[in-house]
């Protein structure tokens, strides 16, 4: 998997550059169907609003949302694929580091 290259790597914050480039978000877009307060609206005869987005995660323990207005849907899921993309190939390289610190280790404990 490849990674796109920032635009203006900078020497300063490279980290930076990467996020700004590659923008991750954690948490899931839920789809619903909501029920108004206006009296007499159709809503309240089964016809619902929607679909309206919602953006839910988690903060300290506590569930939190967001509302998500349509032409935004679309990068808010790129952001989270990109997320789990991130979090895939941080597991990955991470398992690599220990086979590699296992190798290192068993060497230097037969010489
Ligand atoms: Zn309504």
């Amino acid at each position: 998997m490849r990674f796109p290259t920032p635009q203006r790597p900078s020497r300063l914050q490279p980290r930076q550059a990467f996020f700004d480039s590659f923008p991750i978000l954690a948490g899931s877009l839920v789809k619903q169907y909501v029920v108004c307060g206006k009296s007499g609206c159709r809503c309240q005869r089964g016809q619902k609003h929607g679909p309206l987005f919602y953006l839910y995660w988690k903060e300290q323990g506590r569930s939190r949302s967001l509302y998500v207005p349509r032409e935004k849907v679309v990068e808010i899921r790129r952001q989270i694929r990109n997320y789990r993309r991130l979090q895939k190939e941080l597991a990955k390289r991470v398992r690599h580091q220990l086979r590699e610190w296992q190798r290192n280790l068993r060497e230097e404990h037969r010489r």
